[in-house]
């Protein structure tokens, strides 16, 4: 008996913050002020690195929409081949998708820097109304370097990284051989010296095919186990997260828990980001 292998795969988690033009919440946010263009920009960067994946080498890509309600992606405009993981909350969240069969390599577009990097255009970490930080072992983690680590105990590597400089940077210091391409410069929180989107699409493109061909193969371990210690806007979330087996409130803001895995350990931020802010 024969079975089909399962295509060649590429994963793509894409966030919004990170995107060519984005540069104010409001852009991100459904009915406000230019979301619906910004969610054009967002999927036609994705869509170029989707098409140059397909052109070289891939079967099918694999693209979590990762922001917000996860419905910003304009499926008609993604090309054939696609599969659009939309809407959640899903187990691994922004890296649903990821540990597939076939999946070979993954790329993040539209990335931002972490709450506590000290820099970074709309920096936060999974969720700014709940969290202040999210800590791994005593280090602040940005999303790229959490979904890194996970995607790196899986053995897939990051070949692609895209955002603000700021992230770019970041990311450089433990995936050195990973695609960078910044699509705009860090200003402010609020604020950015931005390519025009067709630009910025056409870069990620160009990026993806560079990324492509290299194939850089670094993956990011962090050492086990992982102790993850959150500090949340809200006392009462912290309250409650200390309520939940394995988990201990460290501090008015605070709670921590240690985990095997950063398999599970992504599972419970993406579950405490969708707990209620207790206000
Ligand atoms: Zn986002």
């Amino acid at each position: 008996m024969s079975r089909t292998p399962p295509p060649r795969r590429l994963f793509i988690s894409a966030d919004m913050e990170g995107i060519a033009g984005v540069a104010s919440v409001s852009q991100l946010l459904p009915g406000q002020f230019e979301y619906e263009t910004a969610r054009s920009w967002m999927t036609a960067e994705v869509a170029a690195a989707t098409r140059v994946a397909l052109d070289n080498g891939y079967g099918e890509v694999i693209i979590a929409d990762g922001h917000g309600n996860a419905q910003n992606l304009l499926p008609d405009r993604l090309p054939a081949g696609s599969r659009l993981i939309r809407s959640w909350p899903r187990p691994l969240g922004q890296m649903e998708g990821a540990d597939w069969p076939g999946v070979d390599a993954c790329m993040f577009i539209g990335f931002h820097s972490g709450a506590r990097s000290g820099a970074g255009t709309l920096a936060h970490t999974f969720h700014g109304g709940l969290f202040n930080d999210v800590r791994v072992n005593g280090e602040s983690c940005s999303e790229a370097r959490l979904l890194a680590a996970f995607a790196g105990e899986i053995g897939v590597p990051v070949i692609l990284v895209t955002g603000d400089d700021a992230i770019c940077r970041e990311v450089s210091g433990y995936l050195p051989d990973a695609e960078t391409c910044a699509v705009k410069q860090f200003i402010a929180w609020r604020s950015v010296a931005t390519v025009t989107p067709s630009e910025g699409a056409a870069m990620v493109g160009e990026a993806a095919l560079r990324a492509i061909t290299r194939a850089p193969r670094t993956l990011l371990r962090l050492p086990a186990p992982y102790r993850l210690e959150i500090e949340f806007v809200h006392p009462v979330t912290a309250e409650l997260a200390g309520l939940l087996p394995g988990f201990a409130q460290t501090g008015q803001n605070t709670a921590a828990a240690e985990f095997a895995t950063m398999r599970e350990l992504l599972v419970m931020t993406g579950f405490l980001s969708n707990y209620p802010k207790g206000d």
